[in-house]
Parts: structure tokens; sequence; C-alpha cells
């Protein structure tokens, strides 16, 4: 039967170094292999995972991707691409930095002028569900009358600059709610985000 190495197998999921022997252990005590073993039968694979998944979380050094206290599955460190939080990515970590910043100021409602309609859909997604998102998009023919109440409506507003958004669309969303993302890219925005809760804080 087809079969791989165990170390090759751990460092394909991250667990590398000190991560790997506490991986193999909890191998040994599900009864998937043994000490000494080198290799495991590919069949197992499914329920390797499964028993990794269920014992540890694996993190990277990050501190936004540190295990929460109330976490019941032992912390592992890993390199960031198995991160279990940012995968790796640069806009995952910034926007779980945004995330965290805002429950720490109390806000949960994010109004977000222009982007692109891709990576409006990407930051939804990053988001997923943990604030609430209104976008002012020139599509929507934005005026006084409907950008000023979604204004009210937000804890904070940001503004996309040289993103897809008119100078005509932005000027309508001012006060002292109002941030403006410099750069273009999901981690500008939620990197300016972050920053001014984390002045208001
Ligand atoms: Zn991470």
């Amino acid at each position: 039967m087809a079969d791989l190495a165990i170390s090759a197998l751990l460092s394909s999921r991250g667990y590398e170094g000190e991560g790997a022997e506490r991986a193999r252990e909890q191998l040994y005590r599900e009864g998937l292999t043994r000490p000494g073993k080198k290799r495991i039968a590919k069949a197992k694979l499914e329920a390797v995972d499964r028993a990794l998944g269920a014992a540890f979380v694996r993190h990277c050094p990050e501190p936004v991707c540190h295990p929460p206290t109330a976490e019941a599955r032992e912390p592992v460190l890993v390199t960031a691409e198995h991160c279990e939080t940012c995968r790796g990515s640069d806009n995952r970590r910034a926007v779980e930095r945004m995330l965290a910043a805002m429950r720490r100021a109390g806000w949960s409602k994010l109004l977000v002028a222009g982007g692109s309609p891709t990576t409006r859909v990407e930051l939804e997604r990053l988001c997923g569900g943990r604030v609430e998102l209104r976008f002012v998009t020139d599509d929507s023919s934005p005026n006084r009358r409907t950008v000023a109440p979604l204004v009210d409506w937000s804890d904070i507003a940001v503004i996309w600059t040289s993103t897809q958004i008119s100078h005509k669309a932005t000027t309508m969303v001012r006060g002292p709610k109002v941030v403006k993302a410099p750069r273009r890219g999901i981690a500008a925005l939620a990197d300016a985000v972050a920053e001014r809760c984390d002045v208001t804080d």
C-alpha cells in the first residue's frame, strides 16, 4: 500500500521542529502510528488531519494570529503559510488586525468609499460578517441625501483614495469619523482603519 514519510507529512502541514514532535506524540496517543515508525499509510491521511486539527491550533509569529485564550486546542507555532488565521496572506493579516482594533474600540460599522468590485467582494469575504460593511461607490450615483445617513450610521468611514471613486463622491464622505487610506489594496485600507481605532482607543 502507498505510504509516505511522517516527517514530510507533518512538514507539509506546517509542523516542524518542536511542533513536529508534539504532532507525532498526538498521533501516538491516537494510535495512528507508534514510536520508531518513519512512514505512514496514505489511507490514514484523513484520520491524521482530523486528529491534528482537533488537538492543535496552528498560528504564525504575528501577534494578531495568536489564538484567543478561550481556544481549547493547544497552540503550535508554524510558518505563516500554515497559519490558520492569515494563511500567509498580508491582506488577511491586516484585516484581522483591523477587526481586533475595531472590537477594542467598540466599533462594528464600517463605511468604505471606493474600491473595485473585486476588492470590495474580497474585503467582505475577509471580514466574514464580523463587522457590518457598507459601501459608497459611483455606481450608486451618490448624493448628499444618500451619503450623509451612511456616514451617520457608521462608526468609522474610510475613503479608499486612488481606487475607483470620483472626487465628487469622496467629498460627500466627511466629518470626524472619516479616515483616508492613502494607498490602494486591502491591507492599506485595513491599516488605516486600525490606526484610527487605536488613536481613539
Ligand atoms: Zn498568521
